[in-house]
Parts: structure tokens; C-alpha cells; sequence
């Protein structure tokens, strides 16, 4: 269970005395991947920053919470330009049209990433069953071919072979880490730093340190949550306490030009055209 005001008082006295370990940091359950030298992100900036939401509904009372939740993610994105990056179960899109209309609609940048189509458990299928009901998904949001960004649902990653045979080129993997994209299974892993649910309420000054500490190691500061996990017994509100700031810093970073804003497709993108540009295939680190 996240303890987030033990987490906050570590990492808070870890920053106050000028660096962070990583014994600090495997105390509260986050690797860190040191960056290469000289590491950059699209536009240049040092370090980069991207927002992944899982659009699922797997239990019937979360449609009401995933419609509130989603209008406000798509509020702050707009307010503060951030861009979002959504993984769409199909399921929940032919459901609640609406909301995905909604994120369509939207006059910021929101890239619209995969979470199978019946929120699929990758651990309990087989690779044929896996391809097909994402395929599926696909189907039932109009794409011709598969976009750039696939999320596992439960974070559950298993058949690689298959995302790389769609045309996928990023996922987002289990483990937190403080560090750049992870080339790995064939994709770049855009690895987690932060999840927000309604035990996140009142953690703005934690999750903003999580920020100035990925800025200040050229790492990607991921934070990922859902729609409906930011809705606390019908309201939606409540939690905008905990995330405007956390938007509107990461607005001024931006402004600062120490942070990029981006989609995880974006920077897979730009990951793989220095690859590309230095004619190199991307390392594969396990
Ligand atoms: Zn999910």
C-alpha cells in the first residue's frame, strides 16, 4: 500500500541534502536508470514528461467515474497544454462513445494508444487470442493500422512478439523507474514513476518532487492513472486540488524549457530517429 506522506518525508529530506540514493529510492519501491550523458528529449530539453490513461471500464459502476474523470483529465490537458496519452480498451469506447468523442475532440494533442479490447489478461492468453482482440480493438476505433502506444491491462506484459508484428513501438512496463525509455522486447519501455489514485489526494508536493527529480536526471517523469481513479465517491473535483498544481508545474518546467511535454508516442519517436540517425539499432538490455 503507498504510504504517500512516508514517501514524501523520504524523498523531501533526500532532496534537501542535495542528492537522492538509491537505496532511498528502493525504499520506496522505485528504481533508477542512470541516463546517458548528454541525453535529450523532443525539442532538446534535458528531461521530458508524459501522463498515460488507462480508459477501461471493468466493473459497472465505474461508467459514471470514467465519464467525470475523463472530462476533467481533458480539462487540465487543455488548460495547461499537456498532451495525454490514452490507452483505450475497445470495450469501454463502444460503450460510453461519448467520452472517446470527447478525447477526439480535443483541441490539444491526445494520442490514442491500445489496452486490448476486452482488457485482455496478456499472462492468460494465448498470442492468437492476444492478436485478435486487439485487432478487434482496432476495428472498433477505426484504425486502419495499430498506433504507436500499447499499455497491458493490469500491467501485464507478456507477447512482444505480437505488438512488434502490429507496428507498435512503445508500452509502458510494470516497474518504476527514474531513468530514459528502456529499449526492450523490441519496443521502448516508457517506464512508470508515479501512479494517482484517490489515496494520491493532498500528494501534489510529492508528486512535484518526483517531477524536479526526473528534470534534474534527464529522466521521463511518467505519471499514469484512469479516468474513473481520480474520482472520489461520485466527484471529480476533490482530486483537481491534487493535480492542478502538479499540471500547472509541469506547464512551467515546460515554459522554463527544462521539461518536454509529450506523448509516449513522441518520444518513441524521437528515440528511435536518433537510433535511426546514427544508423544504430536500438539496444536491447535484457
Ligand atoms: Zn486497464
Amino acid at each position: 500500500m503507498k504510504n504517500v506522506v512516508l514517501d514524501g518525508a523520504r524523498l523531501s529530506a533526500s532532496v534537501g541534502a542535495g542528492f537522492v540514493t538509491r537505496r532511498m529510492l528502493r525504499e520506496i519501491r522505485i528504481a533508477y536508470d542512470a541516463s546517458p550523458r548528454g541525453t535529450r528529449y523532443p525539442g532538446g530539453a534535458k528531461a521530458a514528461a508524459c501522463i498515460s490513461v488507462d480508459f477501461d471500464v471493468t466493473e459497472s459502476h465505474r461508467y459514471g467515474p470514467n465519464r467525470a474523470g475523463t472530462e476533467k483529465l481533458l480539462e487540465l490537458s487543455q488548460r495547461y497544454e499537456v498532451p495525454l496519452t490514452w490507452a483505450i480498451c475497445g470495450k469501454t469506447a463502444v460503450e460510453d462513445m461519448d467520452s472517446y468523442h470527447r478525447i477526439l475532440d480535443s483541441p490539444v494533442s491526445q494520442e490514442i494508444g491500445i489496452h486490448t479490447y476486452s482488457h485482455m489478461d496478456a499472462l492468460k492468453s494465448g498470442p492468437t487470442e492476444f492478436e485478435e482482440d486487439i485487432t478487434k480493438c482496432l476495428d472498433a476505433l477505426d484504425m486502419r493500422s495499430a498506433p504507436r502506444t500499447f499499455v497491458f491491462p493490469w500491467n501485464r506484459e507478456n507477447h512482444f512478439e505480437v505488438l512488434c508484428k502490429l507496428g507498435f513501438k512503445t508500452y509502458r512496463g510494470k516497474e518504476r523507474v527514474i531513468g530514459p525509455p528502456d529499449h526492450s522486447n523490441g519496443l521502448w519501455n516508457e517506464r512508470p514513476v508515479y501512479y494517482v489514485d484517490q489515496k494520491s489526494f493532498g500528494a501534489e508536493s510529492l508528486i512535484m518532487k518526483y517531477v524536479d527529480l526526473c528534470s534534474r536526471t534527464s529522466a521521463v517523469f511518467h505519471l499514469w492513472t484512469h479516468p474513473w481513479s481520480i474520482v472520489m465517491e461520485g466527484d471529480p473535483n476533490p482530486m483537481l486540488k491534487t493535480l492542478d498544481p502538479v499540471f500547472s508545474h509541469l506547464r512551467e518546467m515546460n515554459r522554463r524549457g527544462v521539461l518536454a511535454l509529450c506523448t509516449m508516442g513522441e518520444i518513441a519517436d524521437h528515440f528511435d530517429s536518433i537510433m535511426a540517425s546514427r544508423s544504430m539499432v536500438p539496444p536491447e538490455s535484457n
